[in-house]
């Protein structure tokens, strides 16, 4: 971190600064440029909040060197992490998933959704047992049931799971049933208690961008849950608020390159959440695989006018198994530069 110092600073205000700064456990250097005195804050600036130091009066502004996140930081960590759900599903570093599934449990055409998206190519089943409902009167999940007909699906289909969690005090709900992937939602993106909560397991975290999260917020969430010692998060582009009206959300397809390029961690997409439509779900899949995606979430009902949430963005197990045809050949197209580079375009 740098701190510009105005022109008109005296040299007892200045001294009161680098105390203040040496006080806060920091090296101090000063550089005298021909119009600006900047001084240099040397070493763990995460206790200095940059607003207090600009707030002073002989600053003139601030600037971050390094990002504040560090655990999932590229810089500290080259290469790409890989997350090891079991059952031989590992996702990033060049192993790319789908994962595939009914946005909430309903009952027992999971059973029939699961075999479906297994037999297409789907890696990893997903399902909401807890859901977050803008609502409180829309559906709210079948709960620890929900989470019961999950594990039935998974263990005759050999699968991961990746299922909801909203409340840290559901942890050992999910531990007990061996849940292999907790996803946290857009809306607990910045629910801190819930993200510390997740770190203190190895169990593996989806972790979705928040609704109106930057990307730099998104991984300041990541270090929520990397810093209490979980290091396997998997992060989710899925769409993001603007004033577009047409579609729910707006995927931000640069968040992937941008992601794969600050950060060691996997990136998924999420192109049901991104778009909010049937019709819109498999192009934008598409991008994401070919914008170097780690994987996919996408949602598949049975019988979409039937499914008690988001119908309306739901892929048949049909279009599903069109889609993932595609995502392959995309997939290989991506990949296939590796072998001449040696490695991924980042
Ligand atoms: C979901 O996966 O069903 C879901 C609610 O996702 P998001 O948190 O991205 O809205
Ligand atoms: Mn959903």
């Amino acid at each position: 971190m740098i701190a510009v110092v105005k022109q008109t600073t005296t040299s007892e205000q200045l001294d009161h600064l680098v105390r203040w700064i040496e006080g806060k456990g920091l090296k101090v250097n000063i550089s005298q440029g021909e119009n600006e005195l900047i001084i240099g804050l040397i070493g763990d600036t995460s206790q200095i909040d940059p607003f207090l130091l600009e707030s002073m009066d002989i600053v003139e502004r601030v600037q971050r060197i390094s990002e504040p996140f560090k655990k999932a930081n590229r810089k500290f960590h080259p290469e790409d992490t890989v997350v090891d759900l079991g059952h031989g599903v590992k996702i990033g570093g060049g192993h790319f998933q789908v994962m595939a599934g009914p946005c909430s449990v309903e009952g027992d055409n999971l059973f029939a959704i699961a075999r479906a998206v297994k037999k297409s190519g789907a890696t990893i089943l997903r399902g909401g047992a807890f859901k977050p409902r803008t609502s409180p009167y829309s559906y709210q999940g079948m709960g620890a049931r929900g989470l019961d007909l999950l594990r039935e699906a998974a263990d005759e289909l050999d699968m991961p799971i990746v299922t909801e969690i909203m409340d840290p005090r559901d942890v050992d709900l999910f531990l007990d049933r061996h849940i292999e992937m907790f996803q946290i939602g857009a809306r607990n993106a910045q629910n801190f208690p819930l993200l510390k909560e997740v770190g203190k397991t190895k169990t593996p975290v989806l972790l979705k961008r928040g609704i109106a999260g930057t990307i730099d917020e998104l991984l300041m969430a990541a270090e929520y849950i990397m810093s209490e010692g979980n290091p396997n998060v998997v992060l989710c582009e899925r769409g993001i608020r603007t004033f577009e009206t047409r579609t729910r959300n707006t995927f931000d397809v640069n968040a992937i390159p941008v992601l794969h390029y600050l950060s060691h961690l996997p990136v998924v997409g999420d192109p049901s959440h991104a778009t909010g439509y049937t019709r819109y779900v498999r192009p934008i899949a598409y991008a994401a695989t070919a914008a170097g995606a780690d994987g996919l979430e996408i949602e598949v009902h049975d019988c979409p006018s039937r499914a008690w949430s988001d119908g309306a963005q739901a892929l048949t197990p049909e279009m599903f198994d069109d889609a993932m045809r595609r995502i392959r050949l995309i997939r290989e197209a991506v990949t296939a530069q590796n072998d001449v580079d040696g490695e991924a375009d980042r």
